[in-house]
Protein backbone atom coordinates (compact mmCIF):
# COMPACT_ATOMS: atom_id res chain seq x y z
CA UNK A 1 0.00 0.00 0.00
CA UNK A 2 0.87 3.55 -0.73
CA UNK A 3 0.22 6.90 1.25
CA UNK A 4 -1.94 9.05 -0.50
CA UNK A 5 -0.39 12.68 -0.87
CA UNK A 6 -3.15 14.80 -1.52
CA UNK A 7 -2.85 18.46 -3.06
CA UNK A 8 -5.82 19.55 -1.87
CA UNK A 9 -8.73 17.93 -0.29
CA UNK A 10 -9.62 15.05 -2.78
CA UNK A 11 -6.97 15.84 -4.87
CA UNK A 12 -3.97 13.61 -6.28
CA UNK A 13 -2.00 14.16 -8.97
CA UNK A 14 0.16 11.35 -9.88
CA UNK A 15 3.35 12.92 -11.03
CA UNK A 16 3.48 14.44 -7.22
CA UNK A 17 2.26 11.25 -5.73
CA UNK A 18 5.33 9.51 -7.80
CA UNK A 19 7.85 11.94 -6.79
CA UNK A 20 8.97 12.04 -10.33
CA UNK A 21 8.01 13.50 -13.95
CA UNK A 22 5.82 10.91 -15.76
CA UNK A 23 4.80 13.15 -18.23
CA UNK A 24 1.53 15.54 -18.63
CA UNK A 25 -0.27 15.96 -15.26
CA UNK A 26 -3.07 13.16 -14.44
CA UNK A 27 -4.94 14.30 -11.74
CA UNK A 28 -7.09 11.70 -9.71
CA UNK A 29 -9.94 13.52 -7.80
CA UNK A 30 -11.70 11.21 -5.39
CA UNK A 31 -14.99 11.33 -3.16
CA UNK A 32 -16.66 8.44 -1.53
CA UNK A 33 -15.92 5.48 -2.99
CA UNK A 34 -16.00 7.25 -5.97
CA UNK A 35 -12.94 8.22 -8.49
CA UNK A 36 -11.75 10.05 -11.96
CA UNK A 37 -8.70 10.84 -13.70
CA UNK A 38 -8.19 14.31 -15.66
CA UNK A 39 -6.15 13.21 -18.55
CA UNK A 40 -3.72 9.87 -18.60
CA UNK A 41 -1.08 11.03 -20.54
CA UNK A 42 1.13 8.99 -22.93
CA UNK A 43 0.35 4.74 -23.01
CA UNK A 44 3.88 3.49 -21.91
CA UNK A 45 3.03 5.50 -18.61
CA UNK A 46 -0.29 3.97 -18.24
CA UNK A 47 -0.05 0.45 -16.28
CA UNK A 48 2.59 2.26 -13.77
CA UNK A 49 -0.21 5.46 -13.03
CA UNK A 50 -3.53 2.37 -12.60
CA UNK A 51 -1.25 0.12 -10.93
CA UNK A 52 -0.11 2.77 -8.03
CA UNK A 53 -3.77 4.13 -7.90
CA UNK A 54 -4.45 0.64 -7.22
CA UNK A 55 -1.88 0.61 -4.39
CA UNK A 56 -3.69 4.01 -3.24
CA UNK A 57 -6.27 1.77 -2.66
CA UNK A 58 -8.53 3.51 -5.11
CA UNK A 59 -10.55 -0.17 -6.44
CA UNK A 60 -10.47 0.40 -10.14
CA UNK A 61 -14.17 -0.65 -10.80
CA UNK A 62 -15.38 2.63 -9.20
CA UNK A 63 -13.75 4.67 -11.33
CA UNK A 64 -16.28 6.76 -12.65
CA UNK A 65 -14.86 8.95 -15.74
CA UNK A 66 -11.53 9.10 -17.67
CA UNK A 67 -11.58 12.90 -19.11
CA UNK A 68 -9.41 14.38 -21.98
CA UNK A 69 -8.94 18.05 -21.30
CA UNK A 70 -8.17 18.07 -24.82
CA UNK A 71 -6.78 15.63 -27.90
CA UNK A 72 -3.16 16.43 -27.53
CA UNK A 73 -1.07 13.16 -27.83
CA UNK A 74 1.04 13.51 -24.36
CA UNK A 75 -2.64 13.85 -23.00
CA UNK A 76 -4.70 11.55 -25.11
CA UNK A 77 -2.35 8.86 -26.35
CA UNK A 78 -3.05 6.62 -23.21
CA UNK A 79 -6.34 6.90 -23.09
CA UNK A 80 -7.75 3.34 -24.88
CA UNK A 81 -5.66 1.39 -22.78
CA UNK A 82 -7.53 3.72 -19.75
CA UNK A 83 -10.37 2.75 -20.82
CA UNK A 84 -9.09 -1.22 -21.50
CA UNK A 85 -8.07 -1.33 -17.66
CA UNK A 86 -10.83 0.82 -16.22
CA UNK A 87 -14.12 -0.68 -18.03
CA UNK A 88 -16.21 0.87 -15.62
CA UNK A 89 -15.06 4.66 -16.77
CA UNK A 90 -16.95 6.69 -19.24
CA UNK A 91 -14.83 8.84 -21.02
CA UNK A 92 -15.37 12.21 -21.69
CA UNK A 93 -14.21 15.18 -24.01
CA UNK A 94 -14.98 18.39 -26.00
CA UNK A 95 -16.76 17.34 -29.25
CA UNK A 96 -13.70 18.77 -30.94
CA UNK A 97 -11.62 16.37 -29.02
CA UNK A 98 -14.13 13.34 -29.50
CA UNK A 99 -13.98 14.09 -33.31
CA UNK A 100 -10.01 13.77 -33.23
CA UNK A 101 -10.03 10.72 -30.76
CA UNK A 102 -12.61 8.94 -32.80
CA UNK A 103 -10.88 9.47 -36.48
CA UNK A 104 -7.25 9.09 -34.65
CA UNK A 105 -6.28 12.55 -36.14
CA UNK A 106 -2.90 12.56 -36.43
CA UNK A 107 -2.16 16.20 -37.23
CA UNK A 108 -4.27 17.96 -34.77
CA UNK A 109 -3.42 15.56 -31.79
CA UNK A 110 0.28 16.38 -33.10
CA UNK A 111 1.11 12.49 -33.20
CA UNK A 112 2.53 13.89 -36.78
CA UNK A 113 4.62 16.51 -36.94
CA UNK A 114 6.59 15.48 -40.27
CA UNK A 115 8.83 18.65 -40.79
CA UNK A 116 10.41 17.72 -37.39
CA UNK A 117 10.37 14.07 -37.80
CA UNK A 118 8.11 13.39 -35.31
CA UNK A 119 5.90 10.21 -35.81
CA UNK A 120 4.35 8.66 -32.64
CA UNK A 121 1.06 5.95 -32.38
CA UNK A 122 -2.76 7.52 -31.50
CA UNK A 123 -5.14 5.37 -30.97
CA UNK A 124 -8.09 5.68 -32.20
CA UNK A 125 -11.05 5.68 -29.32
CA UNK A 126 -14.75 6.45 -29.06
CA UNK A 127 -15.38 8.90 -26.59
CA UNK A 128 -18.32 7.67 -24.20
CA UNK A 129 -19.94 11.14 -23.92
CA UNK A 130 -19.33 14.66 -25.12
CA UNK A 131 -19.22 17.50 -22.64
CA UNK A 132 -18.89 21.25 -22.56
CA UNK A 133 -19.55 24.51 -21.20
CA UNK A 134 -22.27 24.76 -18.64
CA UNK A 135 -22.07 20.77 -17.77
CA UNK A 136 -21.91 19.57 -14.40
CA UNK A 137 -20.14 16.20 -13.40
CA UNK A 138 -21.03 14.53 -10.16
CA UNK A 139 -18.72 12.42 -8.64
CA UNK A 140 -19.51 11.30 -5.20
CA UNK A 141 -20.99 14.49 -3.06
CA UNK A 142 -18.69 16.75 -5.69
CA UNK A 143 -19.53 18.88 -8.49
CA UNK A 144 -17.25 19.85 -11.19
CA UNK A 145 -18.33 22.42 -13.31
CA UNK A 146 -16.76 22.38 -16.99
CA UNK A 147 -15.39 25.10 -18.88
CA UNK A 148 -14.84 25.48 -21.76
CA UNK A 149 -12.04 27.33 -22.65
CA UNK A 150 -10.58 27.44 -26.16
CA UNK A 151 -7.41 29.25 -27.46
CA UNK A 152 -4.47 26.69 -27.35
CA UNK A 153 -7.18 24.71 -29.43
CA UNK A 154 -11.19 24.69 -29.62
CA UNK A 155 -11.61 21.43 -27.74
CA UNK A 156 -9.54 22.94 -24.25
CA UNK A 157 -11.84 22.16 -21.79
CA UNK A 158 -11.43 23.13 -17.66
CA UNK A 159 -12.88 21.80 -14.55
CA UNK A 160 -13.30 23.91 -11.48
CA UNK A 161 -14.12 22.01 -8.51
CA UNK A 162 -14.52 24.71 -5.23
CA UNK A 163 -11.86 26.90 -4.98
CA UNK A 164 -10.10 24.80 -7.86
CA UNK A 165 -9.41 25.22 -11.47
CA UNK A 166 -8.06 21.99 -13.39
CA UNK A 167 -6.52 24.65 -15.84
CA UNK A 168 -5.19 22.21 -18.73
CA UNK A 169 -2.75 23.90 -20.85
CA UNK A 170 -4.08 27.63 -20.51
CA UNK A 171 -1.67 29.09 -18.65
CA UNK A 172 1.85 27.59 -16.32
CA UNK A 173 3.02 29.14 -13.55
CA UNK A 174 5.81 30.63 -14.99
CA UNK A 175 3.18 32.35 -17.40
CA UNK A 176 3.91 30.69 -20.47
CA UNK A 177 0.92 28.82 -22.50
CA UNK A 178 -0.30 26.14 -24.17
CA UNK A 179 1.19 26.38 -27.76
CA UNK A 180 -0.10 28.87 -30.26
CA UNK A 181 -0.24 26.86 -33.89
CA UNK A 182 -2.44 27.56 -36.44
CA UNK A 183 -2.72 23.61 -37.52
CA UNK A 184 -4.10 23.27 -33.66
CA UNK A 185 -6.94 25.25 -34.35
CA UNK A 186 -5.13 27.96 -31.72
CA UNK A 187 -7.03 31.30 -31.61
CA UNK A 188 -5.38 33.88 -29.96
CA UNK A 189 -8.25 36.50 -29.61
CA UNK A 190 -10.14 33.60 -27.65
CA UNK A 191 -6.85 32.43 -25.70
CA UNK A 192 -7.21 35.52 -24.49
CA UNK A 193 -10.65 35.99 -23.32
CA UNK A 194 -10.19 32.60 -21.73
CA UNK A 195 -7.13 33.76 -19.74
CA UNK A 196 -9.59 36.84 -18.75
CA UNK A 197 -12.42 34.16 -17.90
CA UNK A 198 -9.82 32.69 -15.17
CA UNK A 199 -7.71 35.56 -14.08
CA UNK A 200 -11.38 37.16 -13.06
CA UNK A 201 -12.57 34.16 -11.53
CA UNK A 202 -12.68 33.89 -7.78
CA UNK A 203 -10.71 30.87 -7.72
CA UNK A 204 -7.63 30.26 -5.66
CA UNK A 205 -5.48 27.33 -7.54
CA UNK A 206 -4.64 26.87 -10.55
CA UNK A 207 -3.63 22.98 -11.46
CA UNK A 208 -2.12 22.92 -14.93
CA UNK A 209 -1.24 20.36 -17.28
CA UNK A 210 1.98 20.73 -16.86
CA UNK A 211 4.44 21.91 -14.60
CA UNK A 212 3.72 22.22 -10.54
CA UNK A 213 0.16 23.72 -8.76
CA UNK A 214 0.54 27.18 -8.34
CA UNK A 215 -2.23 30.11 -6.58
CA UNK A 216 -3.73 32.36 -9.11
CA UNK A 217 -1.84 35.09 -9.27
CA UNK A 218 -2.84 37.88 -11.66
CA UNK A 219 0.36 39.21 -12.55
CA UNK A 220 0.74 36.21 -14.11
CA UNK A 221 -2.44 36.27 -16.47
CA UNK A 222 -1.26 39.89 -16.58
CA UNK A 223 1.81 39.25 -18.39
CA UNK A 224 0.30 36.07 -20.76
CA UNK A 225 -2.42 38.33 -21.71
CA UNK A 226 -0.39 41.10 -22.54
CA UNK A 227 2.11 39.03 -24.83
CA UNK A 228 -0.63 37.55 -26.58
CA UNK A 229 -2.18 40.99 -27.18
CA UNK A 230 0.87 41.53 -29.08
CA UNK A 231 1.10 38.12 -30.73
CA UNK A 232 -2.13 39.05 -32.33
CA UNK A 233 -1.05 41.90 -34.38
CA UNK A 234 2.39 39.97 -35.04
CA UNK A 235 3.75 38.48 -38.36
CA UNK A 236 5.74 36.07 -36.31
CA UNK A 237 2.43 34.14 -35.28
CA UNK A 238 1.45 34.13 -38.50
CA UNK A 239 -2.22 33.21 -39.69
CA UNK A 240 -2.86 32.77 -36.16
CA UNK A 241 -1.98 37.07 -36.23
CA UNK A 242 -5.46 39.12 -36.56
CA UNK A 243 -3.42 41.64 -38.57
CA UNK A 244 -0.18 43.16 -39.46
CA UNK A 245 0.13 46.93 -38.85
CA UNK A 246 3.22 46.97 -41.03
CA UNK A 247 1.42 45.78 -44.16
CA UNK A 248 -0.75 48.71 -43.64
CA UNK A 249 2.16 51.27 -43.27
CA UNK A 250 3.70 49.71 -46.19
CA UNK A 251 0.46 50.58 -48.24
CA UNK A 252 0.79 53.96 -47.44
CA UNK A 253 4.13 54.33 -48.32
CA UNK A 254 3.69 52.45 -51.16
CA UNK A 255 0.72 54.86 -52.72
CA UNK A 256 3.02 57.87 -51.55
CA UNK A 257 6.20 56.36 -53.56
CA UNK A 258 8.01 57.17 -50.36
CA UNK A 259 11.60 56.35 -51.50
CA UNK A 260 13.57 54.11 -48.99
CA UNK A 261 16.84 55.57 -49.33
CA UNK A 262 15.77 58.96 -48.86
CA UNK A 263 17.36 60.50 -45.69
ZN1 LIG B 1 -0.46 19.90 -23.05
Amino acid sequence: MLSRRELFPHVLEMNYQARRRLGCSVYLVFDELDWMLIDIGFEDTVSEIVDMIRQLDFPLANCRYLIATHADVDHVQGLKKAKELLPSAETLAHPAAAKALADGDRILTYAEIAAQGIAIDMPAIQIDRQIGEGDVLELGGLKLDVWQTPGHTESQLAFRQGNLLFSGDNIYRDSCVGNIDAHHGSDIPAFIKSLQRIRDSDVEWLLPSHGPVFRKDNAILDAAMRRLDRYQHMADFGTCAVDWPLLDEWDEELAEGIDPTAE
